[in-house]
């Protein structure tokens, strides 16, 4: 591997490296995009249709829908089935775009080895609330920070933006959103030369 194959930040390297790991044993090419919903059997996921949740009230269907439906993007079920895989709902309302982003980071809390750290529903703080997370902080920043360079690789990337390409051109190559395609280049610090050329 080139060193230039590599973002610069020892943290973003790390993430980088990840991905890269994740990308082969995916078997695609570096240019190439990345279909999350084809790696999730093998990180043990079962992803659902939302249609095929039994047992929620038409109302609560309608809210998850509608009024909520900015607030939720998906997520994985936090008790295993008994043959070991986890069960991870998409938002149907959202763009595909968006879901490979959601279900990419699901697949690297799995492949990272992350252990959700209590079940959601019975986690409580000290004031006896709810706490709705399934996995820690630095956790959830390396799944997500993780998923998006196995989405959208580092130097690929470079050489897109280096040909004066889009972030929308971009993102449609790799199946993604354009907004994730930006975070990519910020974090990799391409934006400086992104800036430049458009
Ligand atoms: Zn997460």
């Amino acid at each position: 591997m080139h060193h230039s194959d590599l973002p610069p930040g020892e943290k973003w390297r790390q993430f980088e490296l990840y991905a890269l790991g994740i990308r082969e044993f995916a078997g695609v090419r570096p240019t190439e995009p990345l279909n999350p919903f084809r790696l999730a059997k093998f990180a043990n996921l079962l992803v659902l249709d939302f249609e095929r949740i039994e047992g929620l009230t038409e109302q609560t269907r309608r809210h998850l829908l509608g009024d909520a439906s900015g607030s939720w993007s998906g997520g994985a079920a936090s008790r295993p089935l008994p043959d070991g895989r986890r069960i991870v709902i998409l938002n149907p309302t959202h763009a595909p775009m968006r879901s490979n982003a959601t279900l990419m980071e699901e697949i690297s809390h799995v492949f990272l080895g992350h252990q959700p750290s209590r079940l959601k529903i019975e986690a409580k703080d000290h004031r006896g609330r709810s706490i709705s997370r399934d996995y820690r902080k630095a956790d959830e920043e390396a799944a997500y920070a993780t998923g998006a360079a196995a989405l959208v690789p580092y130097a690929a990337l470079r050489k897109f933006v280096l040909a004066g390409q889009t972030s929308l051109e971009i993102a449609r190559h790799f199946r993604v959103s354009r907004e994730l395609v930006e975070y990519r280049i910020k974090v990799t610090r391409l934006w400086p030369i992104y800036r430049s050329a458009h």
